[in-house]
C-alpha cells in the first residue's frame, strides 16, 4: 500500500505523522512511503532526509491524497482533507469522534475508513501504540520546562558563595500519565515536589519518583476516588470541599503549580480557585493543562500566558506537543507506525483490516461506509 503524509494543517501544528525512521520501518512491511514537501520541516526532518530513507516527496496535498491508500496525520482532518477521501482508501489520524459529529459523518459519506488514533483501547497489548499516552507524557514534561522557563529562580536548592537558594516548592495535581511526566521532571530537576490525585492507588507510584502525595483527612477518600476503568470520576461535594480546603492551605507555599485533572467526557473539574491565585507569591507560575477543557484554574485564559495583578504567571497553551515537535512526531510515527504492523500480519503490504481485532475495532470509527463508532466494549483487559 501507499502511505502518504501531508503537510498539518492547523495553525501553528508543527508535528508529522511520518519520520524518516518511521518510513523505513514502513517499508519493511511492504508499503510505500510519500509525504507532501516540507510537511517534516517544522519537526527538524528535512525532504531531503525523507528521500534518504527511500520517501517519495510529492509536491502538494491534492497529489498525496490522491495517491496514498493510506493517509496518516496528526491533527483531526479538517473539512476539505475529508473531501480529498474516498471509498478504498484509509485515514489514520485523532479523530475524537465523540466531539466531531459532523466530520464523523462527513467520513462515512466519502467511504473512506478512518482509524482514530485517540480511540485505541488503552489496555497493555495496545501501548506501543497509545498515541494519547506519547502525547501526554510530553506535555507533563513540557509543562515543567514552560514553567520553569516563566520562573524567576532555580528548582533545585544551592548553596553558593553568593548565598543559599531554596528548592523550588511544586504541586501537581492530577497524576495519569502527564501528571506522572510532570512529577518526573519535576523531581529531576530538584524541585521538592507534591503530588495529588483523587485516585489514591496512585500514592505509591508518585512516592516512588521522589515526590510526597498529598492525602486528604477524608473518610470516604478512598471511595470517592473510586475508579471508573483507570478513570477518575466525579467527586462528591464533600469530597472536593476536602480537597479545595487542602488545596488553600498549600498554595501560599508553592512556587510551582501544574495541573492535569481530568475527567474523560467532561469539562475539566475546577480546582485551583481565584482566591488560591491570590493567596500565591508574587513570581509563582501555574501550568494548567487541562486548559483546553475548559482549565482546572479559575483564572487561565485558552492558548494564552496571562499574568495576575499579584504577579502570577498562568499559563493556558494546549499545544505542548508542539512545542516539542521533534519528539512528538518521532513517539506519534511509532504508534502509527505500531498500528500499520497490526494492520499488515503478513508484512506483504498488504492490509488486513481485522474487525474481530480489539484494537482495530475499538479505533475503526468509519469502515465500509458505515459508522462504527461507538465500539462494542473490549473483550480483553
Ligand atoms: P486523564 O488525562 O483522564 O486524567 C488525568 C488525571 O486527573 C487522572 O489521574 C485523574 O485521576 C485525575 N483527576 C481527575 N479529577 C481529579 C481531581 N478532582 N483532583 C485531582 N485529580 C483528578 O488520565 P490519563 O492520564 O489519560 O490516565 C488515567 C488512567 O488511565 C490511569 O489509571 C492510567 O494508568 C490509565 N492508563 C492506562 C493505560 C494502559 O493500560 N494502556 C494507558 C494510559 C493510561
Amino acid at each position: 500500500m501507499k502511505i502518504g503524509a501531508p503537510r498539518e494543517t492547523h495553525k501553528g501544528e508543527s508535528r508529522v505523522a511520518m519520520t524518516p525512521k518511521s518510513a523505513q520501518e514502513l517499508r519493511k512491511l511492504g508499503h510505500e512511503c510519500l509525504i507532501e514537501t516540507g510537511a517534516g520541516t517544522k519537526a527538524g526532518f528535512t525532504d531531503e532526509a525523507y528521500r534518504e530513507a527511500g520517501v517519495t516527496i510529492v509536491e502538494d496535498a491534492a497529489k498525496l491524497y490522491e495517491t496514498a491508500d493510506i493517509v496518516v496525520k496528526v491533527r483531526e482532518p479538517k473539512d476539505e482533507e475529508i473531501e480529498r477521501l474516498s471509498k478504498g482508501k484509509t485515514l489514520i489520524s485523532f479523530f475524537y469522534p465523540g466531539q466531531n459529529e459532523a466530520l464523523l459523518e462527513a467520513a462515512k459519506t466519502s467511504g473512506a475508513t478512518v482509524i482514530a488514533m485517540d480511540m485505541v483501547p488503552r489496555i497493555s497489548r495496545a501501548q506501543k501504540m497509545d498515541a494519547l499516552s506519547s502525547m501526554a507524557n510530553i506535555a507533563g514534561y513540557r509543562a515543567v520546562i514552560e514553567a520553569g522557563s516563566n520562573f524567576g529562580r532555580f528548582f533545585t536548592g544551592q548553596v553558593t558563595a553568593a548565598g543559599k537558594v531554596p528548592p523550588a516548592k511544586v504541586l501537581v495535581v492530577g497524576a495519569g500519565v502527564a501528571g506522572l511526566a510532570a512529577i518526573g521532571t519535576s523531581t529531576s530537576l530538584g524541585a521538592i515536589t507534591y503530588a495529588f490525585d483523587v485516585r489514591p492507588e496512585v500514592a505509591e507510584q508518585v512516592e516512588s519518583m521522589g515526590a510526597e502525595f498529598v492525602y486528604l483527612d477524608f473518610a470516604e477518600e478512598t471511595k470517592d476516588g473510586a475508579e471508573s476503568g483507570g478513570y477518575a470520576s466525579v467527586s462528591s461535594p464533600e469530597f472536593r470541599e476536602a480537597q479545595l480546603a487542602k488545596f488553600r492551605e498549600l498554595a501560599p507555599d508553592m512556587d510551582i503549580v501544574i495541573t492535569t485533572a481530568l475527567i474523560p467526557g467532561r469539562e475539566a473539574p475546577e480546582l485551583w480557585t481565584r482566591d488560591m491565585v491570590e493567596s500565591m507569591k508574587p513570581g509563582s507560575v501555574i501550568v494548567d493543562l487541562a486548559a483546553e477543557k475548559g482549565g482546572n484554574c479559575k483564572l487561565t485564559v485558552m492558548d494564552e500566558k496571562i499574568v495576575t495583578d499579584n504577579g502570577v504567571t498562568i499559563v493556558g497553551y494546549t499545544d505542548f506537543p508542539s512545542r516539542m515537535a521533534t519528539q512528538s512526531s518521532t513517539l506519534y510515527a511509532t504508534n502509527i507506525r505500531h498500528m500499520m504492523a497490526d494492520l499488515t500480519p503478513g508484512k506483504d503490504g498488504t492490509v488486513v483490516h481485522d474487525m474481530e481485532d480489539d484494537v482495530i475495532r475499538g479505533a475503526t470509527v468509519t469502515h465500509d461506509g458505515e459508522i462504527t463508532y461507538p465500539p462494542p466494549k473490549p473483550k480483553v483487559k
